[in-house]
């Protein structure tokens, strides 16, 4: 069985402003071509893109396939519900929204320390439970955003998890914030099976820089780099389904011939270009966007980090990216406008220091 799984996040969209404006016609060329190259497994939640990416499953998906033709992964956003009884009027209404009646897998969406702290006051673990009883969950877990030590209480605390979603690619292996290689020990040593997020990095891995190129392409002329980054993740004995966000046909086709498992001698090679792209990469911003809307300013972070590596990289074309920031400013509050009040690094997965970073945006472009 192919173990990628389609994400149903960083759809295309017909506006790049406006996450809910999803092109359907290319999604429905993409959900057909999946399925025929023998793809199985798509994941949503229920606040990906704003609601409109389970209601995409419903139109591109549920409505043109049977049921037993894949399985449909969604997740509860138990940190925006304040008592048990609402995670049933959330999960129904998930239900409603992608056109199903049941979920193959059914995950409390990104437990970190603060999510984790919630998730326990209103007792959601038992509610996945009550689900797996009813048949309306098949197996239960957890997208999990911290680090191996809380993992490891998690899993001491709840057995009964079928999964763990980690953030694993080839670059966060053994990065010291993300400790990517260390959360996977700890669900292989419980017995859990892993899902995979984020195994090209939110695209990050799908375009390297000349040097980091060049070493891979020396050893595999034909392989696209996101191939490279597949490869790590799928190749990992306990990974049951790692998880895409393909944006056009072109990567579902690329995604899901690239299972090769990798040699040894490969390791060593993405082991040394993960060193390469660490000394290259100014901010290792993944554009997952869980920090912008929480922000009270309105300040369009992801697209100014974007814009700011484009500069580190490009210093001399720093004109270009300037233009870029000017007018997205224009819509959107300024690097400068930050009052660090924080809300943003509490939500970024990658950990980052936002704040700093964005002194940093500040001075190169306003
Ligand atoms: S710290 Fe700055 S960027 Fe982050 S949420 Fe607050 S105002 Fe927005
Ligand atoms: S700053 Fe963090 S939360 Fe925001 S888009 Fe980048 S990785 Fe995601």
């Amino acid at each position: 069985m192919n173990k990628t799984g389609f994400g149903f996040l960083r759809l295309p969209r017909l506006n790049a402003e406006d996450e809910t404006s999803i092109d359907f016609s290319v999604v429905e060329q993409m959900v057909d071509r999946y399925l025929e190259l023998g793809g199985t497994y798509f994941d949503t939640a229920y606040t990906y893109l704003g609601g409109a990416s389970e209601k995409g499953i419903r139109r591109c998906l549920t409505q043109r396939y049977p049921r037993e033709r894949y399985r449909l992964a969604d997740k509860l956003p138990g940190w925006k519900l304040t008592s048990y009884e609402q995670c049933r009027e959330c999960f129904n209404e998930q239900l409603e929204r992608c056109g199903v009646e049941w979920f193959d897998v059914y995950l409390i969406h990104w437990l970190n320390a603060d999510n984790y702290a919630v998730c326990e006051k209103h007792d959601q673990f038992r509610f996945l439970r009550e689900l797996k009883a009813e048949g309306k969950a098949k197996a239960i877990g957890f997208s999990y955003h911290d680090g191996p030590e809380l993992l490891e209480e998690i899993l001491t605390r709840h057995p009964e998890v079928d999964y763990v979603q980690l953030q694993i690619n080839y670059l966060d292996w053994d990065s010291p914030a993300l400790q990517a290689r260390r959360c996977y020990e700890v669900a292989v040593k419980h017995g859990k099976k892993v899902i995979v997020m984020e195994p090209v990095k939110g695209g990050t891995l799908a375009q390297l820089p000349p040097e980091a190129e060049a070493c891979l392409r020396a050893l595999r002329p034909a392989d696209s780099m996101a191939a490279w980054a597949v490869r790590f993740a799928s190749s990992l004995e306990h990974v049951e389904v790692m998880l895409s966000g393909m944006s056009t046909v072109e990567q579902v086709e690329d995604n899901l011939r690239s299972l090769e498992p990798l040699s040894d001698s490969e390791r060593e090679v993405l082991a040394g270009v993960a060193d390469l792209l660490r000394a290259e990469t100014a901010i290792p911003c993944t554009a997952c966007n869980y920090c912008a809307p929480n922000c009270p300013m309105k300040i369009a972070i992801p697209q100014y980090f974007a814009l700011y590596n484009d500069y580190a990289r490009k210093p001399a074309e720093g004109w270009k990216m300037g233009h870029a920031y000017q007018s997205l400013a224009r819509t959107f509050g300024k690097a400068s406008a930050c009052i660090t009040c924080r809300a943003c690094e509490r939500n970024c997965p990658q950990k980052l220091p936002i704040t700093d970073h964005l002194k940093s945006v500040a001075k190169a472009f306003e």
